[in-house]
């Protein structure tokens, strides 16, 4: 499949714990908005401190922001033939940026209620050495890593309704926007970790990889 590949739906439907299976498989490298936001965080940086507060109160931070931080990242070699984006575009206005430099061949919408989501969010670890996502019940981490896992600020069961609303305000209408355009694949996100692999696997398969 030519072009990069979204990976869609709301905070905590399985987008981060997905995307290693399907960067293997189509071997696009694997670009999340968030661990990039992060990560800007993290050092300090002056877009980092501005992002930081959307972050923490669960809205989306700034399209101008987004846009310019991954068209950096398309301009890297590993992006020549397309990227695994994990968390982007989440508004119109972003998909519409994102069209005009990179062809999309596939939006996977991962589709889980709200009412799973809060579990899931509450109940997400990272392991900060190798940024693998578990959680308390659904995927617990090994032993060995169970004590160093930690959570994440947003992941709060205040901040995760505010993530939700911005879900459905400025996210949702995406799905239809890409429809339209012929690219849109639902998967039923309210299943087992494996299940959900399985279905998008089987649905990128299809469409010739
Ligand atoms: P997203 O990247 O879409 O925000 P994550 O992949 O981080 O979502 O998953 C959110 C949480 O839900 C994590 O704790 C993860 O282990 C868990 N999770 C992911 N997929 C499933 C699933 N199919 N069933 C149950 N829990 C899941
Ligand atoms: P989740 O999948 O659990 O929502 P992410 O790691 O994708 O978490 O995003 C964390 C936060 O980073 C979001 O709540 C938002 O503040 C910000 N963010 C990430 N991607 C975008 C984006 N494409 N547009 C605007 N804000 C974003």
């Amino acid at each position: 499949m030519s072009g990069s590949i979204v990976l869609f739906g709301p905070p905590g439907a399985g987008k981060g714990t997905q995307a290693s299976r399907i960067s293997s498989l189509t071997g696009k490298p694997q670009v999340s908005t968030g661990d990039m936001l992060r990560a800007a965080v993290a050092s300090g940086s002056e877009m980092g401190s501005e992002a930081q507060s959307y972050m923490e109160a669960g809205l989306l931070v700034p399209d101008e922001v987004i846009i310019g931080l991954i068209s950096e990242r398309l301009q890297e070699p590993d992006a020549m033939s397309g990227l695994l984006l994990d968390g982007y575009p989440r508004t119109i206005a972003q998909a519409e940026a994102l069209a005009k430099v990179e062809g999309v061949s596939a939006v996977i919408s991962i589709e889980v209620p709200d009412e799973a989501i809060v579990e899931r969010i509450v109940g997400r670890r990272m392991d900060p050495e190798t940024g693998m996502i578990y959680h308390i019940r659904f995927n617990p981490p090994p032993s060995e890593v169970s004590s160093r896992v930690v959570q994440r600020k947003d992941d709060t069961e205040e901040t995760v309704r505010n993530r939700l609303s911005a879900y459905h305000e400025q996210t949702a209408p995406l799905a239809g926007w890409y429809e339209e355009r012929g690219v849109l694949i639902r998967i039923d996100g309210n299943r087992s970790i494996e299940e959900v692999g399985s279905a998008i696997e089987a649905a990128i398969t299809s469409r010739g990889n």
